[in-house]
């Protein structure tokens, strides 16, 4: 079967910048797989996740991302996100006078639209119907479809309106990207119940933690670790565990390159 995401000996670096911060990432995640990314502060985990959403910021520099077997290096962000690559960005931007429900309707017929250009986007009633099928599930109360998009929302909140777009969107890749002082309680549970209800076998998922916590709840079928802008370690949920218990330190002492 055919991966959903392959990355090949990814090197990255910020946009003008000299410093490699990706130096030869190697990851494949199949079709169904939940991959947990750890690894030490600083060590490229956020990089590359904005490097697969093709963030301008970051420049490419040798290697390959392959999505459903498709290059996807040379396309903008919105072109592989149709393709069904999501990101849940870690600082979500709060748009004042637009609400959930009219934020998801824009992004359901703006794909809709760029799949076939004479589509007129989804009917109101259909769309209502889908935003309370995909709340429901999530559990959620359906007057969040009428609140302002992250205008005055908490952590929770926020966490709770990106899951929200997840459902509606259907992706088949979701990356996940915590933020480094973690999620409080509320906001790691609605992320975690959140993702647990859209696994699937259709969803692959790439949850990128610090803290081995949230994996609790989502349980990754790999581990992997990142130190220095590489891959060093995978394994399976008990990968987590160890770190859990023994911290990044080995991690350092086994893998670092001493400075010249
Ligand atoms: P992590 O998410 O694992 O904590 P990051 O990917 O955020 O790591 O950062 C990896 C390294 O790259 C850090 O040294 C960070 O300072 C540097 N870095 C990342 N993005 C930028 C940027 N836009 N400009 C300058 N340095 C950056
Ligand atoms: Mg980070």
């Amino acid at each position: 079967m055919g991966a959903t995401l392959e990355i090949r000996n990814l090197h990255a670096r910020v946009e003008g910048e000299d410093i490699e911060i990706l130096r030869g990432v190697n990851l494949t995640i199949k079709k169904g797989e939940t991959h947990a990314l750890m690894g030490p502060n600083g060590s490229g985990k956020s990089t590359l996740a904005n490097v697969l959403m093709g963030n301008p910021a970051y420049e490419v520099t040798e290697g390959e991302i392959l999505f459903e077997g498709q290059d996807v290096l040379d396309m903008e962000p919105d072109e592989r996100s149709r393709l069904g690559m999501f990101l849940a960005f870690q600082y979500p931007v709060s748009i004042p006078g637009v609400t959930v429900a009219n934020f998801l309707r824009h992004a359901i017929n703006a794909r809709m639209k760029a799949q076939d250009p004479e589509s007129k986007g989804i009917s109101i009633p259909e769309f209502r119907r889908l935003m309370k099928a995909k709340m429901d599930m999530l559990h959620m109360d359906h007057s969040f479809a009428g609140r302002y998009l992250n205008d005055g929302f908490s952590g929770g909140e926020k966490k709770r309106a990106e899951i929200l777009q997840m459902a509606v969107l259907e992706p088949s890749l979701a990356i996940l990207d915590e933020t480094d002082s973690g999620l409080d309680i509320d906001a790691l549970r609605i992320v975690s119940e959140g993702v647990q209800a859209l696994k699937g076998p259709d969803l692959a998922v790439l949850v990128i933690t610090h803290y081995q916590r949230i994996l609790n709840y989502i349980k990754p079928d790999y581990v992997h670790v990142m130190f220095q802008g590489q891959i060093v370690e995978s394994g399976g949920a008990d990968l987590a565990l160890k770190l859990e218990e023994n911290g990044y330190d080995w991690v350092r002492e086994k893998y670092a390159v001493p400075a010249e």
